[in-house]
């Protein structure tokens, strides 16, 4: 990791001992607190420590007990959080995450990140982050709705359009997101679909929402690209994962002109050198919920399917990389593998899925590096479109939803540009992310008082 300058190491250590045993919260504060050295140089009006430890100190955390019956008449128990980080900006806004890793420490750094991702979208929303240790993998529907309303039984007091809006997440999709919002509305006795985004087109949902993570993340790859005069066509792209990121990542670097050549779950990768064929990926994943394995056997000869414990995604030479799985999928060592098969850009479409080193090995190789914060953030800006649509009553066309994206995307490219290099380091994406995010934040935030 790099260091953090002395004045702002007091606040570091004040979160460390706070949240003691949450690794990936204090890698995610060690990143911008980083970054904030230059700030205070520039402006000693942001030294203002006790405003930067409540930017990394969570409004409000939400643990809780979700019982739930299975199939087999059994009780189950898994735990709840929603952490409430920051609405200096606008009501509480991300994602919920089913997953056997989730923990307070893990659900505190997506809300951490999440405030400034949001931030820097130029939306009215705050940051927030919830989910469950809970493990959908071979639930069935029955078993996935009753455990959603357990859940929602105790968080929709927590919730509404101006207090906190979630969305999806790893192991969240439109069905969860569907069961969670009928038991808000049943609890409630109101229709605010505004409370919920990702939700389904029929009742309220915002077209393109479900493709603008990964078009959002290959939007800005494009725009760093022309950075250096260049783009998407011709060039072998790499995309970690297989779900709803991944699966837009590659249909829109497809159509731009890309070619991918692989792609991965957590049992391993498959090499494609024909390109990714992406009808059949999305009927494996999205509609059977097979392994990715699956998709080599269906593809046939000259198509590999290489387990995790075999060999990893990031060993397949691209000039693009897009690890669009989870956090720390990319580690130092295989950003040196990448670097020394000529990749050229890599843009996070998972939230802090390189590791330090890693970014470090990018960075100092003269990478284009796109941080998740800024790079996947056309998720939650459609998310956030979704409660325009549905505060006005109104549902726009694809086209229109896209073409806001893409000007949301553009913006966020170049506002995380200008930041870096009126810091003093141009062409570092990190920086121009955290800088950028953080100043929207701190300026509310100082308008507002001692809150
Ligand atoms: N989970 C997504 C993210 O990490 C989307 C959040 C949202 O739409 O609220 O940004």
């Amino acid at each position: 990791m790099n260091t953090i300058d002395e004045k702002l190491q007091p606040i570091l250590a004040e979160v460390t001992r706070r949240n003691a045993g949450e690794p990936e919260f204090h890698q995610a504060v060690h990143e911008v607190l980083e970054s904030l050295g230059r700030v205070v140089a520039k402006h000693p009006q942001y030294l203002d420590l006790a405003l930067i430890e409540r930017i990394c100190e969570p409004e409000r955390q939400i643990i809780f007990r979700i019982p739930w019956v299975d199939d087999k008449g059994r009780v189950q128990i898994n735990r709840g959080f929603r952490v409430q980080f920051n609405s200096a900006l606008g009501p509480y806004k991300g994602g919920m995450r089913f997953h056997p890793s989730v923990n307070v420490g893990i659900i505190k750094f997506l809300g951490f990140e999440q405030t400034f991702k949001n931030a820097l979208t130029g939306m009215p929303i705050g940051g927030g982050k919830g989910g469950s240790d809970f493990d959908p993998k071979g639930k069935s529907d029955g078993e996935i709705m009753r455990f959603c309303q357990s859940l929602m039984t105790e968080l929709h007091r927590h919730l509404g359009e101006q207090t906190d809006v979630p969305a999806g997440d790893i192991g969240v999709g439109g069905r969860e997101i569907g069961y969670m919002f009928g038991q808000y509305k049943r609890l409630n006795n109101r229709y605010e679909a505004g409370v919920f985004t990702g939700k389904a087109l029929a009742y309220g949902g915002s077209r393109a929402r479900t493709e603008a993570t990964g078009y959002g993340n290959t939007y800005f790859v494009q725009a760093m690209l022309a950075t250096k005069k260049t783009a998407f066509e011709g060039k072998r792209v790499v995309v970690s994962g297989s779900g709803n990121v991944a699966i837009y990542t590659i249909e829109k670097v497809q159509s731009f002109g890309g070619k991918v050549i692989s792609c991965s779950d957590s049992s391993g990768h498959v090499v494609d050198e024909a390109g990714i064929d992406l009808g059949l990926l999305k009927e494996i994943k999205d509609v059977r919920r097979e392994r990715i394995s699956e998709y080599a056997r269906r593809r046939g000869a000259g198509v590999h399917f290489i387990p995790a414990d075999k060999g990893s995604v990031w060993d397949v030479p691209c000039q693009v990389a897009m690890p669009s799985a989870t956090q720390n999928e990319l580690s130092g060592k295989d950003a040196r593998a990448l670097v020394k098969n000529g990749v050229m850009a890599v843009g996070e479409g998972a939230n802090m899925p390189c590791t330090p080193e890693a970014v470090k090995v990018f960075q100092e190789a003269g990478v284009l590096f796109a941080p998740g914060k800024a790079a996947n953030a056309g998720g939650v800006a459609t998310s956030a479109l979704e409660m325009q649509q549905n505060a006005s009553r109104d549902s726009w066309t694809f086209e229109q939803t896209e073409a806001r994206l893409a000007t949301i995307m553009r913006n966020i490219h170049d506002t995380c540009h200008q930041t870096a290099e009126e810091y003093g380091a141009p062409g570092d994406y990190v920086l121009g992310a955290n800088i950028a995010g953080f100043v929207r934040v701190a300026e509310a935030m100082r308008m507002l008082g001692v809150i």
